[in-house]
């Protein structure tokens, strides 16, 4: 099929705003495929932007208006020459960053801290609010056959917690504690639930709480009735010091540790000579970039409670909307979705 031109229906968000306009369709470019986006999932990124609290916007690193959008699925419409990894009529998950290949920590395995990388909706590239988005060919990610194009907008939250999973080696017999019930949280728990019966939901919020337990966590408990040495693996998603402080306590001897959450404060009364006495591992987790493919076949299989976890859908003509219910905590799930496929 050839690359589609013409001019093409964008959502952007300005201060306070989301507007409906008409952008060109991005012209083809070398290593390049163009996506007509089916689902867009928004997330709190996109709702500072909308309410100019934006880290992007802050440091100049971009600037209003903004194509927003960078939790999405769609199918290949058409590929640059060259490019075979993907073809028209594949499904697809889009990558949020997009690295250069060529510095030093992509040369040494480090992807995600790319000197010259951009990112999806953010820094120096289109967001997929639109009809249409230009991806590089490497930074997409086909989905298996029969994949829910509307489930598998959880994979780019999901390649976090992903990477926590991978990271500590979570096996069948683990016992694993998952802090935390925000979106990664309850992501963590669905997911660590495909691998072990055992895994527990530490949190405050009682909705969150309730929340983990329909996705399958066996014990909802606060943070103070979590047991001493009680499990092999936990995973911190609260972002909260006193959930860091208490990783050294509930690990058993030789348990492993993932740090979702970033906590840019210092931790009273972590006591690192637990870390020492009882051989505990501490992994610091940063994005999930290497694990887009493992992640869509784990949200999308047969099983997966994906739809506990997406509160509605929404066209994307009620856009706004779906940004005032994010933003006003009326959720009852952690995710919203707008469907772009009528946005033509
Ligand atoms: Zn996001
Ligand atoms: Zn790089």
């Amino acid at each position: 099929m050839t690359w589609p031109e013409g001019d093409m229906p964008v959502l952007t968000i300005s201060p306070h705003t989301v507007s409906a306009e008409r952008r060109p369709v991005p012209p083809e470019a070398p290593g390049e495929v163009l996506v007509e986006v089916a689902y867009l999932g928004i997330c709190g990124t996109d709702v500072e932007l909308l309410h100019d609290r934006s880290y992007y916007i802050e440091q100049g690193l971009s600037s209003y208006p903004v194509v927003f959008g960078h939790e999405w699925t769609g199918i290949v419409r058409a590929v640059a020459p060259g490019v075979r990894s993907v073809v028209p009529g594949d499904a697809v998950v889009g990558q949020t960053l997009v690295t250069c290949g060529a510095c030093g920590p992509c040369q040494s395995g480090f992807r995600s801290a790319c000197l010259a990388h951009q990112e999806v909706g953010l820094l120096g590239r289109q967001g997929a609010a639109a009809r249409y988005i230009s991806m590089p060919a490497t930074a997409v990610t086909t989905l298996p056959e029969g994949a829910s194009l509307r489930d598998a907008v959880l994979v780019e939250p999901a390649v976090t917690a992903m990477n926590a999973l991978v990271t500590t080696g979570v096996r069948f017999d683990d016992r694993v504690a998952v802090v935390g019930t925000g979106t990664l949280g309850l992501l963590a728990v669905a997911m660590a639930r495909t691998i072990t019966r055992h895994v527990d939901v530490v949190g405050s919020s009682e909705t969150g709480l309730e929340l983990a337990l329909s996705l399958g966590a066996e014990r909802a408990l606060h943070l103070d009735e979590a047991a001493d040495d009680a499990y092999t693996v936990v995973i911190e998603a609260s972002g909260k010091p006193a959930s860091v402080a208490a990783l050294g306590r509930m690990l058993r001897p030789g348990g492993r540790a993932a740090l979702i959450g970033v906590v840019n404060q210092e931790v009273p009364g972590f006591l690192p000579s637990l870390l020492t006495m009882k051989g505990l591992s501490v992994h610091g987790i940063f994005h999930g970039l290497d694990h887009y493919g493992a992640t869509a076949e784990m949200i999308t299989a047969p099983g997966f409670p994906a739809g506990l976890l997406i509160d509605r859908v929404l066209p994307w003509s009620e856009a706004a909307e779906a940004f005032r219910l994010l933003a006003g905590r009326e959720l009852e799930r952690p995710k919203i979705l707008l469907d772009l496929s009528t946005m033509r």
